[in-house]
Formats: structure tokens, sequence, C-alpha cells
């Protein structure tokens, strides 16, 4: 059987893994990293990937683009240089090189992934991600929520255990939170909540707004007036934001209109930090408590609370897990590779490996599916309610049947409309697409309708109409208005993205320095600067002129330099403990 990769395409970083000899493990990408951010950049027309494009955002905010997978689901563009991508064909670019590292790494063609997804995206995200392998072709043999990925993990390693677990994943722009109980390698996960617009960034912005409001800037301006220094004072937000893990007060430069930094600072005490992001706290709260109340649970019958994502480093989200549960959380796997460790095990359970012959995994449905429905009070008819089909929480595969009735005699036309979410009324809900049928045949008012409702392994939903009158079946994937999984649309933008020209990646490496190298040149002052400057040419130089000697030593030259400027050229550590 072909080998299956397990991928974790995040907002920030993107890791790659695969199962073998009996347990999962990580693939290194072209710079021997097993992170790489979730980032693509042109230069010269050509495509970078990963840590080059990150830096590249930074010093050319035009042509980068960062955490687009926010934008999932969404008919949102992103512009890079003046071309113009969607979500999924971005998140194609990452995937695209994310599988030539697996088949540089495994020496031979891979054609299967399994993608991971935060618990809480909608169906129009799961789409749109499952497209996103197509285009980078992929066959995406299952889509896999992050916390059941990081679960699976926790249960590979120990099969024995008898234990409840709570999984809090916060990365860069999701949060999920998962309960699940393992059992003699059997793991049932009992529910899931979360929030897929809430992530660390949100914290780094909060900062960054504050930081501007201090010195008398409008916020809004500066996005789209002054997009240097919004980009600047970001990555030195970031920064900032990891240092109050572990310092009381941090100071923050100012960066001028062209994201150069200035001598004017503002200082933030990890006080105010705590008051300027109380309400992106307490929306974390709400699904934590969620998730207790749906699977019965209390606090302290929780044995272990396992954090996930990079944004859980933040002291503010263990000390409110610390209150809440009165004990330390684990971190018994490395926080930012077991969601991809955890999609190469469910590669392992769907090749049927015997290293998890024993292992049986059960995942739900992580909100509740439904139909707009018309009630009848005082003899009015009220439009607008939503009638649920399948119940937040339930155990998937599943499949759910309701009844609808006509209202008139003779109806001819009837549209279902399907929704996500927990609110009475569907203007409070998600609308995930409709279904039309205009040939019911003739009857009197009152006709039975049966509604089924499945939702499968992938988290994806299928809708089917059934008239018992004439025993007609209507199915559909629902005709969302985001880009739908039809075949012009995946061979279009399987076209596009052939059309690329990709950086050569064997000097990407070399191109890597360049950018971080230019990435610095706006945070040291004139003097350094033009010196770094000189040094940079000098190897951009050596790098075209093809004398190996040249270009070590003006490689070395260039990583001295920015040794001594106090940045040293690190490969990508983005999410490591510093
Ligand atoms: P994703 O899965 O969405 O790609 P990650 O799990 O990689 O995200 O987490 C990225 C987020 O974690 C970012 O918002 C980043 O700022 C935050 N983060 C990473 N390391 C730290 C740290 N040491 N302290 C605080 N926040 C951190
Ligand atoms: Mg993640």
């Amino acid at each position: 059987m072909e080998t299956i990769i397990g991928i974790d395409l995040g907002t920030t970083n993107s890791l790659c893994a695969v199962f073998k000899d009996g347990k999962p493990i990580l693939i290194p990408n072209n710079q021997g990293e097993f992170l790489t951010p979730s980032a693509v950049g042109l230069v010269d027309e050509k495509v970078i990937v990963g840590k080059s494009a990150k830096d590249l955002k930074v010093t050319q905010p035009e042509n980068a683009s960062v955490c687009f997978k926010r934008y999932m689901g969404t008919d949102t563009e992103q512009e890079i240089a003046g071309k113009k991508f969607n979500s999924p064909e971005l998140s194609a670019i990452v995937l695209k090189t994310l599988k030539e590292d697996a088949e540089k790494f495994l020496g031979h063609e891979v054609k299967d992934a399994v993608i991971t997804v935060p618990a809480y995206f909608n169906d129009h995200q799961r789409k749109a991600t499952k497209l996103a392998g197509s285009i980078a072709g992929l066959n995406v043999k299952r889509i896999i929520n992050e916390p059941t990925a990081a679960a699976l993990v926790y249960g590979f390693h120990d099969q024995d255990a008898d234990k409840k677990l709570m999984i809090i994943d916060l990365g860069g722009g999701t949060f999920d939170v998962t309960i699940m109980e393992i059992f003699e390698g059997s793991l049932e996960i009992t529910s899931t909540a979360g929030e897929s617009f809430l992530g660390g960034e949100d914290f780094t912005f909060r900062m960054a707004a504050w930081v501007l409001q201090q010195v008398g800037k409008n916020l809004e301006m500066v996005e789209f007036r002054q997009p240097e220094l919004m980009v600047r004072l970001i990555k030195l937000c970031e920064e900032a934001k990891r240092k109050l893990v572990t310092e009381t007060e941090v100071s923050i430069s100012i960066p001028d209109e062209k994201g150069n930094l200035t001598d004017q600072k503002v200082s933030m005490t990890y006080d105010q930090f705590k008051e300027i992001t109380s309400e992106l706290m307490q929306r974390l709260e709400k699904p934590v408590i969620r998730a207790l109340r749906d699977s019965e649970s209390l606090p302290d019958e929780i044995d272990e609370i396992i954090l996930v994502g990079g944004a859980t480093r933040m002291s503010l989200v263990s000390d409110y897990i610390k209150k809440l549960f009165k004990k330390d959380p684990c971190c018994q796997h490395d926080p930012d590779q077991v969601v991809a460790l955890g999609a190469a095990v469910q590669a392992a359970l769907i090749k049927d490996d015997v290293a998890v012959e024993d292992m049986v995994m059960t995942d739900v449905c992580p909100f509740t599916l439904g139909m707009q429905i018309v009630k009848t009070f005082g003899r009015q008819n009220h439009e607008g309610y939503f009638l649920p089909v399948i119940h937040r929480n339930t155990v998937i595969p599943v499949s759910r049947e309701e009844t609808v009735f006509t209202m008139h005699d003779n109806q001819q036309k009837l549209t279902v409309e399907v929704y996500q979410g927990e609110s009475r009324k569907v203007k409070d809900n998600i609308k995930l697409g409709e279904l039309a049928i205009e040939d019911l045949p003739p009857a009197p008012e009152g006709q039975p309708i049966n509604v089924r409702f499945s939702y499968d392994m992938n988290g994806i939903l299928e809708v089917e109409l059934h008239i018992p009158k004439n025993g007609k079946k209507y199915r559909t994937v629902l005709t969302n208005h985001v880009k739908n999984l039809s075949e012009e649309e995946i061979q279009s933008a399987v076209k596009k993205l052939q059309g690329l020209k990709f950086y050569p990646r064997d000097q990407q490496a070399n191109r890597d320095i360049v950018v971080f190298a230019e990435s610095i040149v706006g945070e040291v002052n004139a003097f350094e600067r033009e010196s770094l400057e000189q040094t940079i040419d000098a190897f951009e130089h050596a790098m075209s002129s093809g004398e190996q000697e040249i270009f070590e030593a003006a490689k070395q030259e260039l990583l001295m330099r920015l040794s001594s400027l106090g940045h040293p050229y690190k490969k990508n550590t983005e999410g490591l403990n510093e």
C-alpha cells in the first residue's frame, strides 16, 4: 500500500510526519527543520515558501502572505506582488512544498495524505482544505481534527491507560478544546468545542493596537497607509509577547513609516498585557466550560490537561488552566509537533499497520447541523427557526433523518436551507448551503419529505432528500458560495500552480539568509546599517559568482556580522522554547 503522509497545515506553522518502523516520525524540510512557517512569497516572480517568505513579509509586505488559513472557506483573496491567490491556492503551495520534502526524505513519490484541521472548522473550511490538497496533487485520504490527532499520539504511547484527558489547542488563529477517554487502547472523543477565529495572533494584534494608542496613532490608518510600520510592529510585539512568558515587563520600539526602528519606545507590563487581552481570555473560557458540560465532566474528573499549539506557552493560558483544574498541565509531547505526529498515527490506522492494530478511535461532530423550518403559532407562520438534525458531539460517522411537510396544496417547490450552529434562529447560525427541488408530485398540504444528513469521518456533510410519494431522491454536496470541489475548478487551480516558477530549492537556503539579513537592516542604527548592507551586497554577488571559495567566505562574513549585531541567523526557530 502507498505511503500516506500526515500533515499539520497550521495558520502559522506547518509540519509533515510519516509512520515508519512502528512509530510516527517528523519529516525535515529543506532547511533540516521540522516547522515550516505557513508563508508564501514571490521573489523575482518565483515562489518562496516558509521561513524566507515569512521574513520577506517584514521587509516587503506586498510580496508575501502569511496567516492565509484564516480565510479558508471564504472568497477572500490575498495579493502577492500584484498576483491574486485565494486561501486554498496558497495552502496548496505550502502542501506542495511539504510533499516534496517528504518525497526527498522517503526517496519515493508520495500521493496520499491525512491533513489536520481545527476541530471547529466548518464545512466550508474543511472542503477548502480538501481542495488545497487536490491542487497540490495530494489524494486527501482523511481530514482529521487537530486535537484528535494530538489525542492519538497520547493514546498511541499510552495504550494501557485508563484516563480522561482534556486537550487545549491554541494555535496562531484557532482554538479547540477536546475531551477524550482512553481505555484499553480505545480512544473515545466525548466532546469538542472551540472558536475558529481566536488564536495567539489576536494577542499579538491587541498588543500592537495598544502600543499605537500609547503613541497617539490610529490603528486603521496605520494598517492601511503604513503597512511596513504595521508588520514590523507586529514582529516586535510577537517577540515581546514571548518575553512576557518569563519577564514581567517588556519594552517595544516604535518603527517609523518605512518600518525602521526609532528611539521611541513603549513599555508594557505583564499586568497591562493581561488587562488588554482579558476579552480574549474570556472567549477562551467558554469552549472549555462547554466541552466539560457536554462530556458531563467536572474539572476534577480530568486526569490530564494536554497543551497543544504555540500560544499555550503564554503564562496567561497556563495560569488559567492551573486555576481552573488545580493542577499543572502536561506536555509530554512537544506541543508544536504532536498534531503532525498524530496525523501520521491516523495514516497508520488507515493502513491497518500492526503497530496500531489494538487501537480504536471514535470522534464526534463538533457542532449542531440542521435546517431552517417554519413554525406556526397563533395560526401564523414564522420563518427562520433552526431544526437540529445532528446534535453536537454525536459520534461520527452519523446519518440522521428528519421529516418536513409541505405547507400548501400542490406545492411544487421546496428549498432546504442547511445551517450549522447552536442558536434557535438560523440568522444567528452559519449557512452551509441549500438544496432546492422544483418538481414535487402534486399532493395536498402536509406532504412528507424526508431529509437525511450524513456527516462522514472527514467532517464533511451530505444532504439527501427523499420524497416517499414518488420515491425520488436528491442528493447534494451543498451549493456553497465558496469554491467548490468541481473538477474544472481544481484543474484550473492546478494549472495556475504549475504555471508558477518555484525558487530553486538548493538555492533557497542562501536566499533565506539574504531575506533574514534584510529584515535586520531596519533594526540596527544607521552606521551598522550601512556596513550590514554592504555585507549583504557582497554575499548576493558571491551567490551568483559561481566561485565556491568566495561564496563561503562571503557567507561566513555575513553570518558573523549578523551575530555581532545581536541577531544571529538561526534556521527556523519559530515556536521552539526560547
Ligand atoms: P498554528 O497551529 O496555528 O500554526 P502554532 O501552534 O504554531 O500555530 O502556534 C503559533 C502561535 O503561538 C503564534 O501566535 C505564536 O505567537 C504563538 N507562540 C509560539 N511560541 C510562543 C511563546 N514562546 N510564547 C507565546 N506565544 C507563542
Ligand atoms: Mg496547530
